[in-house]
């Protein structure tokens, strides 16, 4: 299954990502942690990334697509994947879907988190994450057990470069602008609104309900665990 996950900054997307690719055992792939990772090893597209980050800008179209068609050729996706931040603007909409002609991809399904924007700021001022396991964490709603560690590996938690006021208000602005009309651009798809203004748990079971039809269809493996109901009944 190829997913598409969307959604403004702090829409919980980060979180959503882990709980899917666990639950359906594909790859989560974040062009935005692929973009961090290369800044971390000095790389050249390292460099042309990190003011353009630092500034809550988007990368250029050309360098984006040309690290996910790369990424995308290795073998974890061979059964699918799922795209967090990817894509973000309609030219690199248009770039996908020449790779999964090209390549004879399955068709994405499209899930869109969707959560007012004035609720965004405080959510991504108050996030930490596992430098380390790439957990997720919100002070306000789902703070660590100890504060500041991890309670999964004890590493310290970390703030994102980015997760700044004034930053956070500029990636909000560029979503609006660049991103929203890719939305409009997947509309006549497989395109599913969610809205994410509700607990990670409740969203997740919605997020099976969806997906749960669509992946029994095409017969794709699910390699995670089963998924404890509402009802609480549990199915694999
Ligand atoms: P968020 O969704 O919370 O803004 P991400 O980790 O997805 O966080 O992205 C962080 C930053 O990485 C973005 O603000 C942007 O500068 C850059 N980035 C990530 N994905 C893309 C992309 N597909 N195209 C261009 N820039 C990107």
């Amino acid at each position: 299954m190829v997913l598409l996950l969307f959604g403004p900054p702090g829409s919980g997307k980060g979180t959503q990502s882990q709980k899917i690719t666990r639950w359906l055992g594909i790859p989560a792939i974040s062009t935005g942690d692929m973009l961090r990772a290369e800044i971390g090893s000095g790389s050249a597209l390292g460099k042309a990334a990190a003011s353009i980050m630092a500034n809550g800008g988007l990368v250029g179209d050309d360098l984006v697509n040309r690290m996910l068609a790369d990424r995308l050729l290795q073998p974890d996706c061979a059964n699918g994947f799922l795209l967090d931040g990817y894509p973000r603007t309609v030219e690199q909409a248009e770039f996908l879907d020449n790779l999964i002609s090209e390549r004879r991809l399955e068709k994405p399904v499209i899930l869109h988190l969707d959560v007012p924007l004035d609720a965004l700021v405080g959510r991504l001022t108050s996030r930490r994450q596992c430098p380390k396991c790439k957990r997720i964490y919100n002070l306000l709603q789902q703070p660590p057990k100890s504060p500041g560690i991890c309670d999964d590996d004890g590493a310290p938690l970390e703030i994102r470069k980015d997760d700044s006021e004034d930053v956070v208000k500029e990636r909000i602005r560029t979503y609006d602008e660049l991103t929203r009309p890719v939305l409009a651009y997947y509309q006549d798809r497989k395109y599913f609104q969610i809205r994410g203004d509700r607990s990670p748990g409740y969203i997740f079971e919605e997020i099976t309900g969806i997906l749960d039809p669509l992946v029994s269809k095409n017969g794709a493996g699910r390699g995670g665990a089963s998924v404890k109901r509402a009802n609480g009944s549990r199915r694999k």
